[in-house]
């Protein structure tokens, strides 16, 4: 029994009774068939886009993409993008069809899209599925509608898309699938980096995202070069037991589906083929390793169009990866200062990933960091002092102290740091007593 939110049928619904054939598609029928809650509701129908305006007109409609046949109608609160039956013509840029028209007819509309997961459609009286989606469902297989080359050289954002879809659902491809996309991942040059962007992080954060990227290694590499080097690259360490990709991929598998983390798993090594050296009893090692990977990552992640402070926090965790943990309060109210409350629990949370990922438990390790982690808790839970907005002076008594310029933002965070460590008690008196002191230092 399919169950859709009856906002999204009420769409459906007025065109129909308004005499336009009209279908729910795509992933909201796909997502219902698995018994998993659709997560957006697209519908095709026979009207046109003037006419779904029309025939919508009570409810908040909005012309997302008219010239494409898309309006989206907003039932209830409930987005439901509703797109005209259509054909496309001739790719010639990868990108997008050259020309589309509109037809009358539902098989030709789901003749033009990816999968045939993504190409049954519901009508009340039952399914429309031309293409066997269904059974694919049950092998639990993603195959391109048609030609799978001709498909995936239409438009270069379906094989990532495929790989996407794969792990989130965890399928497999289809054998001649899984060959034509091989074929076309370098098109992926063509597609906008904001396109290949949302697509990348949706597959990074899913279910089986680990199974398809140890499977694509090369569409990896497509989109991050910098992870080209690390494939098959033998650590030479009795510390690893996999090369620094399938390590990096493992890791990204024991960390949890967030973009910050699985950016930062996936990337955390990307500067060991660089700092590769060899010592006289022939194991390898890697000095200095994790500057080089968030350099490295710096470069990728502002390829991928990423927000600063995505950016920054998935550099920090990259740079630090390997920061030595000490189960005092003095160094966890260090790093709670300089990495902030999240960032700190999340560079536990790598590292716990990282250290299973490698070819020792650890168990040492772990418990010294379950011990920080801890301490950080009791910490943060008594309202220990470790911003600047906690410290119990502030500019203005640094300038009244009598510093001036740089030195103020300077002497606080040292005091701050003092403070987080316990050094120092954050109390007003003894806080002003150092800024004069800091004056002094300085004239
Ligand atoms: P999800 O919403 O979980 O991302 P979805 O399959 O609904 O999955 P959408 O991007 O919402 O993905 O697209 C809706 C439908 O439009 C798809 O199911 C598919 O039928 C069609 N479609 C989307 N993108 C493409 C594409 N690049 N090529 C062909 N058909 C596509
Ligand atoms: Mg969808």
């Amino acid at each position: 029994m399919l169950c859709f939110d009856s906002r999204a049928l009420q769409v459906v619904e007025r065109l129909r009774s308004a005499g336009f054939r009209t279908a729910l598609v795509g992933g909201c029928v796909r997502d219902s068939l698995l018994s998993i809650p659709p997560h957006d509701y697209d519908a095709a129908t026979a009207a046109r886009p003037e006419q779904v305006l029309e025939v919508c007109s009570d409810f908040r409609c909005v012309e997302t993409g008219l010239k494409h046949g898309t309006v989206t109608v907003l039932s209830g609160g409930l987005p439901v993008e509703v797109t005209t039956f259509r054909k496309e013509g001739d790719y010639t840029d990868h990108r997008r069809p050259d020309k589309v028209t509109f037809t009358g007819d539902l098989t030709e509309d789901l003749a033009r899209r990816d999968f045939t997961i993504n190409a049954i459609a519901w009508e009340p009286e039952g399914v429309a599925d031309p293409f066997g989606g269904q059974v694919d469902l049950e092998r639990r297989m993603v195959r391109c509608v048609g030609n799978a080359d001709r498909r995936f050289s239409e438009d270069a954002l379906r094989p990532l898309r495929g790989l996407r879809l794969a792990a989130q659902l965890d399928f497999s491809l289809e054998e001649d699938t899984s060959a034509a996309l091989r074929q076309h991942i370098p098109e992926l040059r063509y597609v906008a980096w904001e396109r290949i962007t949302a697509e990348f992080l949706r597959l990074l954060c899913a279910p089986a995202a680990p199974q398809i990227l140890l499977e694509f290694p090369e569409a990896i590499s497509q989109i991050l070069p910098e992870m080209a080097a690390t494939v098959g690259f033998d650590q030479r360490n009795p510390h690893h037991c996999y090369d620094v990709y399938t390590h990096s991929i493992k890791t990204l598998a024991n960390a949890p589906p967030d973009p910050v983390l699985r950016l930062a798993a996936l990337l955390h090594d990307v500067g060991k083929p660089p700092s590769f050296t060899l010592d006289e009893s022939g194991v390898g090692h890697f000095y200095g390793h994790p500057k080089i990977s968030a350099m490295l990552s710096e470069k990728a992640l502002g390829r991928l169009r990423l927000d600063k402070a995505t950016q920054e926090r998935t550099l920090t965790l990259i740079a630090r990866h390997d920061l030595p943990v000490e189960p005092t309060r003095r160094w966890v109210g260090r790093w709670l200062s300089r990495l902030g409350e999240e960032i700190f629990f999340d560079l536990m949370t790598l590292k716990r990933a990282d250290g299973l990922a490698c070819a020792l438990p650890g168990g040492e390790r772990e418990q010294i960091r379950r011990q920080a982690e801890e301490l950080a808790r009791v910490m943060v839970a008594e309202e220990a002092c470790f911003t600047m907005k906690d410290l119990a002076v502030n500019g203005r008594d640094a300038l009244a102290a009598g510093l001036r310029g740089p030195a103020i933002g300077q002497a606080l965070r040292e005091l701050l740091d003092q403070v987080a460590q316990g050094e120092l008690p954050n109390e007003r008196d003894v806080l002003m007593t150092q800024l004069d002191h800091q004056k002094w230092s300085l004239d």
